[in-house]
């Protein structure tokens, strides 16, 4: 359908599913998708409790969370309440030279969580935003170090390790995995950052020094040009779902201290439990220089995201050049988002996230551990509320998709990675069925690639 044969919006309350199906397949950008040759998408009504309901009528349960978003379920009446009740109020309201309760609940709450001496709170619309908030932050606070020292400004670079993510904007963008971040195509305006190996070491094997032997070295040789060392905790996410080894993230911070580099610990998508920890650096028990939360911080109502930074760091900043944060985004501090924060914050601990990620991750051991013994299987490994399978051959997509749907689970795999990070609200027969489901597309050769 070209775009002179779309039909006109005035008549679109009429049109059938397939009629809208259509001109979202026409019309509509998706995530990581072509739009020559797009994978199918599904039409959703509804969603509650960990039930995504489909126009179609498929009741699916949600292995996803809608991307690590969702802690307490769809439509719950909690928050639900909360956003309504901040509605009445005041859905926005500009954040320069004005504040508001909900901001100001929500900044207390992080400050008050997060490791010890993360006292200021940057907040801005989305993880990728918090990432460049971040950098900037680092950016901004050796500039403002070297003004002071009277000395050349040489730290204006970023050493990360390959396998990261850490959003779509250009700057978060730059310290992505180079080859699986496609960094080829967007050389020319790209920002060169160093990057060490992943980290090899899992979680819960023995530690191994050398581990971090090129990293310690790449410190050891470019530390004048670094401003800081970003890395998820814990968890490579997007990078693969890698569990690494406490002791990498505290080799981390020692180096960081060592060289006078300022630690960025991304836990866009570790925070908030999923871990097993309120937050993955407490795994190694450190507390990072700056911090971004994203994610699950609304439980996956709104986008909303913070930068979280210790007092030296912004006191810095704030008496540099500049005089301030050169960041200010239109809808910062979010009174909707914030209220709807606050309320999933405040549910995390009325429900015991504690005992229910552990209650996932008895039943995830228990259930894909054994899927290691499968003949597709690489690995299959669980932290957490996060269960993966990695497997031999690279998943076909929107063959694995359908046949998910078909057997009433929401799992969208990538690459060779078969993942669930299902609520924290999920049931355990619900898990069993999500699980089943892994089984049994294990089997069919249909759902993978054949290279
Ligand atoms: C998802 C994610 C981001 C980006 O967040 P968006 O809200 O998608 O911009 C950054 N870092 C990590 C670790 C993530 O998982």
């Amino acid at each position: 359908m070209n775009k002179k044969q779309t039909p006109l919006h005035s008549s679109f309350s009429t049109l059938s599913t397939n009629d809208l199906l259509q001109f979202d397949k026409d019309n509509v950008w998706h995530p990581y998708t072509s739009m020559s040759a797009p994978l199918p998408t599904y039409m959703v009504d509804r969603a509650d409790g960990v039930h995504i309901h489909l126009a179609s009528g498929e009741q699916l349960i949600d292995g996803m969370s809608s991307w690590w978003s969702v802690l307490h379920g769809y439509n719950h009446p909690k928050l639900n309440a909360a956003l309504v009740e901040q509605s009445a109020k005041m859905s926005h309201v500009m954040f320069g030279g004005l504040t508001h309760q909900s901001a100001i609940t929500l900044c207390e709450k992080l400050i008050r969580l997060t490791p010890t001496g993360l006292d200021k709170v940057f907040l801005s619309d989305s993880g990728s935003v918090a990432v460049e908030v971040a950098m900037k932050m680092a950016l901004q606070y050796q500039h403002a170090v070297a003004a002071k020292n009277a000395t050349k400004l040489t730290k204006t670079k970023l050493l990360t390790v390959k396998n990261g993510y850490h959003g779509d904007t250009f700057a978060a963008m730059s310290v992505c995995d180079p080859v699986t971040g496609m960094h080829q195509i967007f050389e020319q305006v790209l920002m060169q950052h160093y990057f060490a190996p992943p980290p090899q070491c899992k979680f819960g094997e023995a530690w191994q020094l050398e581990d971090a032997v090129e990293l310690s070295r790449l410190f050891a040789q470019h530390h004048h040009e670094i401003a800081a060392f970003i890395i998820e905790p814990i968890v490579q996410g997007t990078g693969g779902m890698r569990f690494y080894h406490p002791e990498y993230l505290k080799t981390c911070r020692a180096l960081c201290d060592q060289y006078n580099v300022l630690f960025i610990a991304d836990e866009i998508a570790t925070g908030f439990g999923r871990t097993g920890k309120l937050f993955a650096c407490e795994w190694a028990d450190i507390s990072p220089d700056i911090m971004c939360l994203g994610k699950t911080l609304t439980g996956g109502y709104i986008t909303l995201a913070a930068t979280l930074c210790s007092e030296h760091i912004a006191n810095t900043i704030s008496q540099g050049e500049a005089g301030c944060f050169m960041h200010g985004p239109t809808f910062m501090g979010n009174a909707l988002a914030c209220a709807v924060a606050n309320a999933s914050i405040d549910l995390l601990f009325e429900n015991n996230w504690q005992q229910q990620v552990a209650d996932i991750e008895k039943q995830l051991i228990q259930d894909i551990l054994p899927l290691n013994c499968h003949h597709r299987v690489v690995d299959a490994r669980v932290l957490g509320s996060i269960g993966a399978v990695e497997c031999k051959q690279s998943v076909n997509v929107a063959a694995i998709q359908k046949r998910f749907v078909e057997l009433g689970v929401w799992i969208r795999p990538f690459g060779q990675l078969i993942y669930i990070i299902p609520p924290l609200i999920t049931t355990a027969a619900q898990l069993t069925t999500l699980v089943n489901a892994i089984a049994e597309v294990l089997n069919d050769d249909n759902c993978f690639t054949t290279n």
